[in-house]
């Protein structure tokens, strides 16, 4: 079997987003040879999406705030189930990647006084989200980009790798194809970081774009690392709904931080209903105090269209299903009632344009119809914090890909941050264990890139087989109803029962076609990642009898305490995985202290 070119280099970054570009600029300047490949074209990975910004404590808009602030919102945004030190090390090392990212170019909006502009997020309990109107993840991925091209780092676009090599215990490597020719390609190194996003593909209705698969948690778990936190999925609450071609396309919560409100089918403000014991402190009781907060914050609670995202998109579900929806089952976002439209203009530029152009709506003029929509994973790879490294040696995670540091629910903004923190640990710490390997340099068993290569082809030999866009449909259709935003054991059960059929249905998969540039053999690999992945969740939220967060359990509509301690990781068994329950690192005193202020 020709398995293709080979390339060798100290750390290659699996993923050009924020956190992989971020981790190969900081793996480049501790003198690692370094690469980075990815399944798009450069500039086109999900962070390119992010519209609200960056959260970091710098305190420009409000000076009390401060990385203890940041932290205490964050592991409560969470549940408390978050990785303590990963949300410790965010909170206090944000800042200065922004303003470092500030000082490699990125043009920021500015207050009056010229500092770095801040805005208001959900679960944020100061502004805090540095951004670039509502296209802040184009800045990044431009300035990151520029730095990274700068700097001469090889960059292999188009390119997909479809597993992780080893020698014996460690990476030893990466295999995959380019996607336009079909050829494959063999990476050897003793560093990979997983860079890859999310799983928003796995299900129907998604703010995610065709590339999220869950390539990196599939290749982690295949390649022996752990995942945590697997049953947390984000339902953003305000996707779109009309037309159906654009459904769950993502409407930033932005324009709710901006003035926008959620009204049901009888024009009820109807947040006001679903305020939790939680949150109760923190947020306005009566419509006057919420919409006096928008000039004096001081002096009020938030309202409660921003509390987390968990809280807000299940409302809106309840809301829907008690027949208070939208003629298109949505909720009414209504900002046009509340703002001049120059006001909207300006601060939500792009907002504007994806609805006239896509769903002829002037949302200067009417209410935007919204729902649900899956957003982001929380779960990921398992990570030490400080280092970014999986329990496999050689291999490292950040961004989307790793798991922990969000626990059971990402505060918006909070992702941003993450990819520039834990890219940079990651670059660096892969680039410090590449060099110590230079004594027992690894090798790449020619075995198992012949295995690896005979499996990416695999479809080609087999007749009559599957279609993969039926199983890709039907794998959606399963993860949206029985392991969406509501969750009950008999669905999850019956969901894993479907993912096992689907799995054995991807097993004689069929692709017409040779293997120049052609689609349908690139869902073939990337729908096994997807049942992957897919199995994981289920399996995590079947085992996880509490609701927290981004899981939400019908028949345990409550959260435990005892589960308040617990992670669930999953690892590989054969062609499965299994799961265990793990203990919760212990976070100290001082830092529990924190809770306990006001
Ligand atoms: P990505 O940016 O998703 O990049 C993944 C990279 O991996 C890509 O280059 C891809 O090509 C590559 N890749 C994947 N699989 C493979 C493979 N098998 N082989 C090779 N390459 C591969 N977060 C915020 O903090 N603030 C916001 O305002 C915000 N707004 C958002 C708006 C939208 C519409 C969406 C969808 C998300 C938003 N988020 C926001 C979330 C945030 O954008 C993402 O979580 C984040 O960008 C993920 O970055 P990443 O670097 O982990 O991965």
């Amino acid at each position: 079997r020709n398995t293709g070119e080979r390339h060798s280099y100290d750390v290659v970054v699996v993923g050009a987003g924020g956190a992989g570009l971020r981790a190969a600029i900081a793996a480049h300047d501790a003198g690692a040879r370094t690469a980075i490949v990815c399944k798009s074209l450069l500039g086109k990975a999900h962070t390119v999406m992010a519209e609200g910004g960056i959260a970091a404590a710098m305190g420009n808009a409000w000076p009390e705030d401060n990385w203890k602030v940041h932290f205490r919102d964050t592991m409560r945004g969470g549940k408390m189930l978050n990785n303590w030190r990963m949300a410790q090390l965010h909170a206090q090392e944000a800042p200065d990647r922004v303003l470092e990212l500030e000082e490699w170019g990125a043009l920021f909006d500015r207050t009056n006084d010229g500092l770095i502009s801040q805005r208001d997020f959900g679960g944020h309990r100061y502004a805090r989200l540095a951004h670039v109107g509502d296209r802040t993840g184009l800045e990044m991925i431009r300035t990151l980009q520029q730095r990274a091209v700068a700097l001469g780092i090889d960059v292999f676009m188009e390119c997909t790798i479809t597993e992780i090599l080893k020698d014996g215990d460690r990476v030893a490597g990466a295999f995959g194809y380019w996607r336009e020719s079909g050829r494959l390609i063999t990476f050897e190194a003793p560093s990979v970081v997983l860079a890859t996003g999310g799983i928003g593909k796995s299900f129907k209705v998604t703010s995610n774009s065709w590339e999220y698969t869950g390539d990196g948690h599939a290749l982690a778990v295949r390649a022996g690392a752990s995942l945590i936190n697997m049953e947390f999925v984000q339902f953003h609450p305000t996707g779109m709904v009309w037309p159906p071609s654009v459904r769950g396309i993502l409407v930033t919560e932005s324009v709710r931080g901006d003035g926008g409100v959620l009204k049901n089918s009888e024009g009820r403000r109807f947040m006001f209903d679903y305020i939790p014991d939680f949150f109760k402190a923190e947020t306005a009781d009566s419509i006057e105090e919420a919409d006096r907060w928008y000039t004096d914050k001081k002096n009020n609670r938030r309202p409660p269209e921003l509390l987390p995202r968990d809280e807000v998109a299940r409302a809106i579900n309840s809301e829907v299903k008690a027949g208070r929806g939208t003629p298109h089952g949505g909720i009414y976002l209504d900002i046009a009632s509340r703002r001049d439209p120059e006001y909207i203009m300006r601060r939500l530029p792009s907002m504007y344009h994806q609805f006239k152009e896509l769903a002829d709506v002037d949302i200067t003029k009417e209410p935007m119809e919204i729902g649900p929509t899956c957003h982001y994973v929380m779960g990921g790879v398992e990570v030490d914090p400080d280092t970014a490294v999986s329990i496999v040696p050689g291999l490292y995670a950040a961004g989307e890909v790793a798991g922990g540091m969000h626990g059971s629910n990402r505060l918006g903004g909070n992702s941003l941050s993450d990819l520039l923190v834990f890219g940079r640990r990651a670059g660096l710490n892969a680039a410090y264990y590449a060099a110590r390997t230079h004594d027992a340099p690894v090798t790449v068993d020619e075995d198992a890139v012949v295995a690896a290569a005979d499996a990416a082809l695999a479809p080609f030999s087999e007749e009559g087989g599957e279609n993969p866009y039926s199983v890709q449909k039907d794998l959606q259709e399963v993860m949206h109803t029985l392991v969406g935003i509501i969750r009950t054991a008999e669905e999850l059960e019956q969901a894993l029962g479907e993912i096992e059929k689907l799995a054995e249905r991807s097993r004689h998969l069929t692709v017409e076609g040779n293997r120049q540039y052609n689609p349908g053999w690139h869902l073939a690999i990337d729908l096994q990642n997807m049942l992957w992945v897919s199995e994981c969740i289920a399996k995590a939220a079947l085992t996880r009898t509490e609701s927290r967060g981004g899981h939400t359990r019908d028949d345990y509509p409550m959260t435990d305490q005892d589960w308040g301690t617990k992670n669930i990781v999953l690892r590989r068994h054969d062609d499965s995985v299994e799961l265990a329950i793990q203990p919760l690192p212990q976070m100290p005193a001082e830092l529990k202290a924190l809770f306990e202020e006001k």
